[in-house]
C-alpha cells in the first residue's frame, strides 16, 4: 500500500484527536527514520522524548525478544524476575502521576489528616490527561470542556511568594517539573526547587517531582532534580524509561512505602515482565555506554548551535534554552511555528513544538555528533530560506 493510501485509511478510521502530517514512518536506525516512500529523516524528537536508545537498538531489541519468549504477562498477583525494585509500576506518565497524587492523599489519610487533599501545581505545567493528572495540568487548553477540576491550586512557575501565599494546612503536596517540557522547555529558576523543598518541610507537606520528561538522563543527570541538587519525596517516571515500550513508575522515599497498602492501588499491566525487561536493558545501556556523559557532550553541542541560530536569524528566533538533550529554539511570536515544523519535516528533520512557539529538541540520548550536526545543518538551511 502506498503512503498516500495508508494516510487516507488513517484519516478515515482513527479517532480524530490528533493532527498527524501525511507521513507513515516504517523503519528506524539510530537517530534516523524512514517513511513508507523511502525518504530519510533525522529524528530529533524521539517519539516525544521516549526513544532513549534510538531506533533498532540491538540490546533493547534482543532483551524484548528474549523476554517475549519467556513470559510477557503474569499480572501483579505474583513477583516476576525482571521487576523487583522499590517502586510502583504502571503503563504511562499520567498513571505514574495518579500514583503520586494518590500516594500523597493516602499518606495523610493514614496519619489522621484525611482533609489534606489540595495540591499546589504550576501554570504551564503538563502532568497528563487522566482526570487527576489533568487537574494538576495548569494549561487551560488541556482542561477545556472537562468540567471542574477541584483540589489543585495553580501558581506561576518560579513564583515562591505565591506558593507561600497559597500554602495551608489542607495542602498535601507540591507537584513540579524541574524543566516544564510541554510548557515550552522552561527550566526552573535557580533556587526555586530548593525553596519549594523548604516550604513543604515547614508545612509538613510532600514535594512531588514529575520526572517523566526530564528523567532517565535527558538533562545529562539521571533526574532533572539532580541538576538543582534537590530531593523530592516521591517522583514519577515514564517516557524514556523502557525506550519505547509503554511503562510508568512511581518511586518514593522509604518512609512513604506504607502509604499505599495492599489493595489501595494497582494496575493490571503494571510491572509486566516485557516492559520491565525493556527498562532494564535501557538502564543497563545508559550506564554501560556512559550515556549521561554523552548527553552532556551532545547537549553542549546542541546549545552552541541553537545559540548560533538565534544570533544568525534574529528576525525569526527569540531565544534558545534548555539543558542536555531537552532544549528549545524559541521562535518569535509572529512566526508560524507549525509552518516551520512542516518545512523542517519536508527537509528531513523531525522536531516538535512545545508551549506554542518553541521548537523542542529531544533526540535519542545516543545520537551521534555527526547525526546531530547534519540535522542542524538542515535546520540552518531551512531557516535561511524562510522569508
Ligand atoms: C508526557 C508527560 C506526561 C504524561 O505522560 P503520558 O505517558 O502521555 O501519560 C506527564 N508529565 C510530563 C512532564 C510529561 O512530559
Amino acid at each position: 500500500m502506498s503512503q498516500d493510501a495508508l494516510v487516507a485509511l488513517g484519516r478515515d478510521n482513527l479517532y480524530p484527536n490528533y493532527r498527524q502530517p501525511p507521513l507513515v514512518l516504517v523503519r528506524g536506525e539510530g537517530s534516523r527514520v524512514w517513511d513508507a516512500a523511502g525518504k530519510q529523516y533525522f529524528d530529533l524528537f524521539a517519539g516525544i522524548a521516549v526513544s532513549t536508545l534510538g531506533h533498532g537498538h540491538p540490546v533493547l531489541a534482543a532483551a524484548i525478544a528474549a523476554q517475549a519468549k519467556q513470559l510477557i504477562h503474569l499480572s501483579n498477583y505474583f513477583y516476576n524476575k525482571p521487576n523487583v525494585d522499590r517502586a510502583f509500576f504502571c503503563n504511562s506518565g499520567t498513571e505514574a502521576n495518579e500514583a503520586l497524587l494518590k500516594l500523597a492523599r493516602r499518606h495523610f489519610y493514614s496519619k489522621g489528616q484525611a482533609d489534606r487533599l489540595r495540591v499546589i501545581a504550576f501554570d504551564n505545567a503538563f502532568h497528563g490527561r487522566t482526570l487527576g493528572a489533568l487537574a494538576a495540568t495548569g494549561t487551560p487548553k488541556y482542561q477545556e470542556g472537562f468540567g471542574p477540576m477541584p483540589n489543585v491550586t495553580h501558581v506561576p512557575y518560579g513564583d515562591v511568594a505565591r506558593v507561600r501565599q497559597e500554602m495551608g494546612p489542607d495542602v498535601a503536596a507540591i507537584l513540579v517539573e524541574s524543566i516544564q517540557g510541554e510548557g515550552g522547555v522552561l527550566p526552573a529558576p535557580p533556587g526555586f526547587l530548593q525553596q519549594l523543598r523548604e516550604i513543604v518541610d515547614e508545612a509538613g507537606a510532600l514535594l512531588l517531582a514529575d520526572e517523566i520528561q526530564t528523567g532517565i538522563g535527558r538533562t545529562g543527570k539521571f533526574l532533572g532534580f539532580q541538576q538543582y541538587g534537590v530531593k523530592a519525596d516521591a517522583l514519577s517516571l515514564a517516557k524514556g524509561l523502557a525506550g519505547g515500550v509503554p511503562i510508568g513508575a512511581m518511586l518514593c522515599r522509604a518512609e512513604l512505602s506504607e502509604a499505599l497498602p495492599p489493595g489501595s492501588h494497582g494496575s493490571t499491566f503494571g510491572g509486566n515482565p516485557l516492559a520491565s525487561a525493556a527498562a532494564l536493558a535501557v538502564l543497563e545501556t545508559l550506564e554501560k555506554d556512559h550515556l549521561l556523559e554523552a548527553v552532556q557532550a551532545r547537549g553542549a553541542e546542541l546549545a552552541a548551535r541553537l545559540t548560533g541560530l538565534a544570533e544568525k536569524y534574529p528576525k525569526l528566533v527569540a531565544s534558545s534554552r534548555g539543558t542536555g538533550l531537552l532544549q528549545a529554539l524559541v521562535l518569535k511570536d509572529d512566526v508560524d511555528a507549525r509552518a516551520v515544523l512542516g518545512k523542517l519535516q519536508d527537509a528531513g528533520v523531525l522536531v516538535t513544538i512545545a508551549g506554542g512557539q518553541a521548537l523542542r529538541f529531544t533526540p535519542p540520548l545516543n545520537i551521534t555528533s555527526g547525526e546531530l550536526g547534519a540535522a542542524l545543518d538542515i535546520i540552518d538551511r531551512v531557516l535561511g530560506a524562510l522569508p
